[in-house]
């Protein structure tokens, strides 16, 4: 048998547990990277996973990228991530989520469970029933903080496109600025509606062409085919769909001058930040700039603990202060010549001691 510290993944990790509940069938790890800023704080993925090192991988690489996000957030809480190991027909009982419920609950507020991808706010609802230390719950009101974290992840994303556009091209607005936009869901879209109010210039794509069209056209903008938007001439390029999109052959494509978006690891390996240095292409590191929704969600967790109600305007300055951590990176890594994706990761280990 091979230990899980023996796994590249492993980085120090403070506390990685295998939660086992036979009589609802839970198979879960929850994994704690660092409680050096608070507590472990990162969703639960619900996915079927062909062997568990698959499942112990995705656990112990999720929860220090949660550790460098919320730190550079400027949260006090740490990085942590949960994997529920489901069957092959991705079988969830309200059994397993009370279970999984009770098993966050033992660890007594060490760990702040979310939403991630196989859970919905429903089944967050369900766990939430069990333990108290739960993220991201639906909350009264539309644009209140800590309900979908969507809206608040593009206003951080806007921010940092302005940010981007000023350290770029010496622009202190984004009108007549030309940005392609991939994917238009709820951050796409989000980051789309409040560009096109400065009058920037939009090209949009989507795999659902039917939704990036009706965008268009309420916008005002070009709608292009979903193949087409890396190689838009343009000058930011916003990915808000897919991760690693950003390797050897995607970059090669890319004809703008930054990139600038929300959707996860943007980065197909560690060097093609490097690549779009090379290239001459600002990039925003993706955990810095798409940090807006975790500030909500975290936010209205942590007044909650404190019987507070969350104080909106709080979130929308802690957001405001994104460009603020990005302009750091971006005079950092003109001055020392190493990549902002690098020079991202650094400063997040420093500010969670290692
Ligand atoms: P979403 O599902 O609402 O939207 C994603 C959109 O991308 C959909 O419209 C989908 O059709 C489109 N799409 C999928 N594949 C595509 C492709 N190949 N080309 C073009 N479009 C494609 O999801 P979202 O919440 O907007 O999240 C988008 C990205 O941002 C994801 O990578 C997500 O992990 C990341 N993210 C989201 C949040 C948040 O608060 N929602 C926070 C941080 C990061």
């Amino acid at each position: 048998m091979t230990a899980f510290w023996t796994e590249p993944d492993y980085d120090d990790h403070e506390m990685v547990q295998f939660v086992r509940e036979p009589s609802s069938g839970l198979t879960a790890i929850i994994a704690i990277h660092s409680s050096h800023l608070g507590p472990g704080a990162g969703g639960t993925r619900f996915w079927h996973y062909r062997d568990p090192a698959g499942a112990m991988r995705d656990a112990l690489r999720l929860s220090r990228g949660m550790s460098y996000k919320n730190a550079m957030a400027g949260l006090p809480m740490g990085g942590g991530k949960a994997v529920v190991l489901a069957d092959n027909q991705s079988t969830k009982t309200p059994e397993m989520l009370a279970a999984f419920g009770d098993a966050i609950e033992a660890l007594g507020g060490r760990y702040v469970t979310a939403e991630d991808v196989g859970m919905s706010e429903a089944d967050m609802v369900a766990i939430s029933r069990r333990t108290a230390h739960v993220s991201g719950l639906p909350v009264e009101g539309e644009g209140a903080a800590g309900g979908d974290p969507g809206p608040f992840t593009a206003m951080g994303i806007y921010h940092g496109i302005k940010a981007a556009v000023r350290h770029k091209l010496g622009k202190d607005s984004v009108a007549g600025v030309h940005i392609a936009i991939q994917g238009t869901g709820s951050v796409g879209g989000g980051v789309a509606r409040l560009l096109a109010k400065d009058g920037a210039k939009l090209t949009l794509a989507d795999i659902n062409e039917t939704r990036a069209k009706a965008l268009a056209a309420e916008l005002d903008a070009e709608a292009v085919h979903c193949d087409a938007i890396m190689g838009v001439t343009c000058d930011v390029f916003s990915p808000n769909a897919l991760g690693a999109i950003l390797d050897d052959e995607g970059i090669a494509r890319l004809d703008c001058q930054v990139v600038a978006g929300g959707a996860n690891n943007q980065l197909a390996r560690e060097n093609h930040g490097q690549a779009l240095a090379e290239r001459g292409i600002l990039y925003a590191p993706d955990y810095v700039i798409n940090a807006g929704g975790i500030i909500s969600v975290a936010m209205e967790y942590l007044s909650r603990q404190q019987n507070e109600a969350c104080d909106i305007n709080e979130v929308r300055k802690r957001i405001a202060q994104i460009p603020e951590r990005l302009e750091q990176i971006w005079q950092e890594s003109d001055s020392s010549g190493i990549s902002s994706d690098v020079v991202a990761d650094r400063m997040a280990q420093k500010l969670i001691g290692r």
